[in-house]
């Protein structure tokens, strides 16, 4: 093993952090992928042991009409394109009942950022959930849509989240963090909230007594250099204040993008990031290997490269799908659980907190042992 890995080998057995420097070494192609994927393996046992954690969740996506129309996305329109859509209560409600009728404990809601939908709209359509389905957790809107609340109406972060909570919120999801470096963002998503805003609201959420997660959309236009950047920014922010719960490395699609001109994110790439990721986020608990993002297969393998959390079964999907994904739209409990066993590890089911939940059939309690 050359010198430069053993050290960072040294450093890891021994759980000393890494430097800025020696993650983007470690994204050097000539760098062994399968020596550091073998290092992240080691971190994920010891965090995890042999248990890698899914959810039973579906996924609400209320509008895909958005002011921002980030070159990124792929989903997102004008209003009055014909593939435009904003649901009714009752659409809102009818994806409630059926996440939970099938068992769901968790509803992940984002969507576009809606030019006309102010706070109240958003805050609403929370409290009629969870007033109708109080036992779904919902994890909903985005750093980039809280931030939009605030700016709109003139709050504090504090005061919309607070507010937020009240109407049935239980955990703010990662997306909207893409990457944190000003120069790809003016290039990518040039119009929504900044680094700085978005870790704003990670961080008022947290002294708030929420847990969240973070992600880093990769493959786009992005260097090594601004991938360790965006993973240190996380780093800090967890060492402040601890309440990111999971980090989420997302492959870019560019498929019905305005950079459909770029190659996707290769497999071995993925492989890597997972696996810096890893070594690099010493402080978070969990990294997952989000299948609708990596695919199945790279899901699977990506368990042994420091990933220990598949996501869920997500009924629903459409924010990746739009964007080329070619992973199906949803996995039973069944075929995650076989992943998981095929892959030598215990699967264990979790809410949206990672608390682990014992289930027969469609009922379900949380497992306090
Ligand atoms: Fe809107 Fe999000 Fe798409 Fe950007 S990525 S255009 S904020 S839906």
């Amino acid at each position: 093993m050359p010198s430069r890995l053993a050290e960072i080998e040294r450093k890891v057995l021994a759980s000393e952090r890494l430097s800025a420097a020696e993650g983007e070494y470690l994204y050097q192609p000539q760098v062994d992928l399968h020596a550091i994927g073998r290092l992240a393996d080691e971190v994920r046992r010891r965090k995890n042991g042999d248990i890698v954690s899914y959810n039973i969740n579906a996924h609400l996506n209320p509008t895909n009409i958005c002011l921002y129309r980030c070159p990124l996305c792929a989903y997102s329109c004008d209003p009055g394109d014909p593939k435009a859509f904003l649901m009714t209560d009752r659409d809102v409600l009818a994806v409630g009942r059926e996440a939970a009728e099938n068992g769901c404990t968790e509803l992940h809601i984002v969507g576009g950022v809606h030019p006309e939908k102010d706070f109240a709209w958003h805050r609403d359509l929370l409290a009629r959930l969870h007033e109708a389905f109080p036992r779904l957790l919902l994890k909903a809107w985005t750093a980039v849509e809280i931030a939009r609340f605030a700016h709109q109406s003139g709050r504090s972060l504090e005061s919309i989240l607070g507010e937020l909570v009240a109407a049935g919120l239980c955990s703010l999801p990662g997306g909207g963090a893409e990457i944190f470096a000003p120069g790809v963002r003016r290039l990518i998503c040039p119009a929504k909230a900044d680094a700085a805003t978005w870790l704003e609201v990670h961080r008022t959420a947290h002294r708030l007594g929420l847990k969240t997660t973070a992600t880093m959309l990769y493959g786009h236009v992005e260097t090594p250099t601004d991938r360790i950047d965006h993973l240190l920014r996380l780093r800090r922010l967890q060492d402040e204040t601890g309440g990111f719960q999971a980090f989420i490395p997302l492959a870019f699609h560019p498929e019905n993008t305005k950079l459909a001109h770029l190659a996707r994110p290769t497999g071995l790439d993925n492989l890597r990031t997972v696996a810096i990721s890893r070594l690099v986020l010493d402080n978070f608990p969990h990294v997952k290997a989000y299948w609708i993002s990596l695919g199945v297969g790279t899901a699977q393998i990506a368990l042994g490269y420091g990933a220990d959390d598949l996501d869920g079964t997500v009924r629903q999907e459409r924010i990746h799908h739009d964007a080329g994904s070619t992973a199906p739209e949803s996995l039973t409990v069944a075929e995650l659980e076989a992943i998981i066993r095929e892959a030598g590890r215990r699967p264990v089911e979790r809410d949206t907190l990672y608390r682990r939940v014992k289930r027969t059939g469609i009922d379900w309690t949380i497992d306090s042992d």
